[in-house]
């Protein structure tokens, strides 16, 4: 699932002439935004397989009151996702190429949401699923994956651990799933791109906002964008903000110091637990994200996220602290996003972790 040279991650590449005959354009801009609307942009061809519980489709909530210097502010709530997070766009196809593939159990490593999401998609394909977690993971997370009927574990240590312990337990066992935040995932997750330009009557937004943990969000949306260009769909390209949390910023730094050095941060504790990862295994390509769309990296204070979360949830979107990175950070962009039609990815829902709510 790693390039055996580098240890980072892989990347899918498609035949974009050929996904350009088989998207009948009329029809594909008609219908219905939805994860599975983009299967052509995804690596599956038997559709009839495909596991899924209705996720994508989610609300793109306007808030320009919230950001009045912006032309329009706009929210992906992305809690309204079967399992309360976008992680179950990728969970969806994964577990739909562990059971093309005959495989009949999950391993994950996971900071919460990405092992209820597949704990959740496993269940409903009928297969069994181990998740291996670290000490900081929110207490209604790991109910939530008990719910699922998951067999857990947890390590004394931190996410970077808990990969390793994935990884070697599924090394050498054919019946075993690795899910993660390897290829496939990434290739689910791009549907909250399509979605967004598709929710804009296929108009590009000036700028989008994501959090940042591994990376793998950010790179996928960025993926899909060029994808959407590439294919003739859309005409333009966002700019892509990414913000991490100052307690874990290693992308942040990197950026800063102009390096494709990402050095790691050893057992980082933030309220926004969901990107408290230290060795982000995408963190190269959200970099690349990020410099190819001439955007910023930002960081954000464990008080400003909680700021934010509050404040989104006083206009009726609910957000666990990961969920309002992105709008803490567009509070910090100064006047980048003046005049300027901006997404903001509200990543995971607020009854997940309700920290400092009394
Ligand atoms: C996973 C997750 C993130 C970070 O996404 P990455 O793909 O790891 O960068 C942000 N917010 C929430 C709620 C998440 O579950």
């Amino acid at each position: 699932m790693r390039c055996p040279k580098c240890n980072s991650a892989l990347d899918a590449e498609y035949d974009y002439k050929s996904i350009q005959r088989t998207i009948r354009k009329d029809e594909f801009m008609r219908e219905c935004p939805g994860h599975w609307k983009y299967w052509p942009f995804m690596p599956v061809g038997d559709l009839s397989r495909i596991v899924s519980m209705g996720e994508g489709g989610t609300p793109l909530v306007d808030l320009t009151r919230l950001m009045p210097r912006a032309k329009k502010f706009l929210v992906k709530y992305e809690a309204a996702n079967p399992t309360g997070s976008f992680k179950d766009r990728g969970s969806s196809l994964e577990i739909t190429k562990a059971v093309i593939g005959g495989r009949t159990r999950a391993v994950i490593a996971t900071t919460g949401n990405m092992g209820s999401s597949v704990a959740a998609f496993a269940a409903f394909a009928g297969l069994r699923c181990k998740i291996i977690i670290p000490e900081i993971v929110a207490p209604a997370k790991i109910a939530q994956m008990k719910a699922y009927g998951a067999e857990i574990e947890i390590t004394s240590g931190d996410y970077a651990d808990a990969m390793n312990i994935a990884e070697n337990q599924v090394r050498g066992d054919p019946e075993s799933f690795l899910a993660g935040d390897y290829p496939w995932r990434c290739e689910g997750t791009k549907t909250v791109g399509f979605e967004i330009a598709d929710q804009m009557y296929w108009r590009v937004p000036d700028a989008v906002i994501a959090p940042i943990g591994n990376g793998t969000l950010i790179w996928s949306v960025w993926k899909a964008f060029k994808e959407l260009m590439i294919t003739g769909i859309t005409d333009a390209l966002p700019l892509i903000i990414g913000v991490q949390a100052e307690r874990c910023d290693p992308v942040v730094r990197a950026w800063e110091e102009r390096t494709d050095t990402i050095v790691p941060i050893e057992n980082p504790i933030t309220v926004a637990s969901a990107i408290a990862c230290g060795t982000p295994i995408d963190g190269l390509l959200a970099l690349k994200a990020i410099r190819e769309s001439g955007g910023i990296c930002i960081r954000v204070t464990d008080e400003e996220i909680l700021r934010a979360r509050d404040e989104l949830g006083s206009n009726g979107v609910f957000v666990e602290p990961s969920g309002a990175v992105s709008f803490s950070g567009a509070r910090k962009t100064g006047d980048l996003l003046d005049r300027k039609t901006v997404v903001c990815i509200a990543t995971g829902h607020g009854l997940k972790d309700m920290y400092g709510i009394e």
